[in-house]
């Protein structure tokens, strides 16, 4: 099931694909991670794009895989949904993504951006969790909390049975629910946010988190979300994101709780080129006709939050020495 293989201080990675596996910005971005010292987060939302970051990454021995499953995408996987044979087809394809992949990576994180709207029944919950516990297969699958009411889902998680699914916690999501939704103010909403986590960690099954800072005054230049911000830029701060992950840390302890720092890119970011870097991105702007102009900025805009990420990650660190006794 779970690899503990690497140690339980090496359980950090980081989103790679911030532009969805546009070439040539793979290469770009596993060079950068290499040099950093961080492993990758995949981000993916089709079979292809699967096989080819995996290949980009086959030298990260921690590397995770987000699988996105939105509606007419291929993975299309559907659980909560009162339609039995669309949950069981949806069991049915994920485990046999597990049994093709489940040795290429620590956990695969399930975003199912459906029935965010309200609360759930008791029946509807039950559905849930029986679809999901029908999936089966190497490695653990993370359902990642997106929008929905969250004690409904923690209720789905702990009434699923399979040993192979369990929790993916995003900070930020849930942060913001308990913000915007709930009218929470700052403190009121870490305190939610931990409770959450508190009960999800109590489960004992192992828990990844998606772990960014959250600022609700301002949104993102084009996505338009005030979440995926750098630790330490917005409300939450260090001390709200140690304040979040600590009852995991003493419900779990060290080894079955991993981390993706997951950091949208922001112009304000950009950091300029080497004259190696520019001369690649050069020569795939005159090899594909794409703008060069564009291509420049954005391979910029990537270096930048890359280096950003890797100030995250020993922010990030000291968070975890600090939990562990081992700080100062
Ligand atoms: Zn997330």
């Amino acid at each position: 099931m779970y690899s503990t293989e690497v140690g339980p201080d090496e359980n950090i990675v980081c989103k790679l694909d911030l532009y969805r596996g546009r070439e040539p910005y793979l290469q770009f971005e596993t060079d950068i991670m290499d040099r950093i010292g961080i492993d990758a987060e995949i981000n993916t939302h089709t079979y292809e794009a699967l096989d080819t970051q995996l290949r980009a990454t086959k030298d990260m021995p921690l590397r995770t895989v987000h699988l996105r499953a939105d509606p007419g995408e291929p993975f299309n996987y559907n659980f909560n949904t009162p339609d039995q044979q669309v949950a069981r087809d949806s069991a049915y394809r994920l485990s046999e993504l597990l049994d093709t992949y489940g040795d290429k990576a620590r956990g695969f994180i399930l975003h199912e951006e459906r029935g965010g709207e309200g609360r759930m029944t008791e029946a509807e919950k039950d559905n849930y969790a029986a679809a999901l516990s029908r999936i089966d297969g190497k490695g653990t699958l993370f359902l990642e909390y997106c929008s929905s009411d969250p004690d409904d889902w923690v209720d789905v998680i702990s009434r699923v049975t399979s040993d192979s699914v369990s929790a993916c916690v995003d900070i930020g999501h849930l942060y913001q629910h308990f913000r915007a939704q709930k009218g929470l103010d700052r403190d009121g909403a870490v305190e939610r946010t931990r409770d959450v986590v508190d009960r999800v960690s109590k489960i004992g099954k192992p828990v990844h988190f998606h772990v960014h800072d959250c600022d609700m005054t301002q949104g993102h230049p084009w996505y338009g979300i005030p979440d995926h911000l750098p630790l330490g830029d917005g409300e939450l701060g260090l001390e709200g994101i140690k304040d979040v992950i600590e009852p995991a840390y003493r419900n779990l302890g060290t080894d079955k709780v991993t981390y993706n720092i997951e950091i949208l890119l922001r112009p304000e970011y950009s950091q300029a080129l080497s004259k190696e870097e520019a001369d690649d991105m050069e020569r795939y702007a005159v090899e594909s006709g794409k703008d060069r102009k564009e291509i420049i900025n954005d391979a910029e805009m990537i270096k930048g939050t890359y280096e950003s990420i890797a100030t995250e990650v020993g922010e990030f660190r000291e968070i975890l020495d600090e939990l562990s006794g081992k700080g100062a």
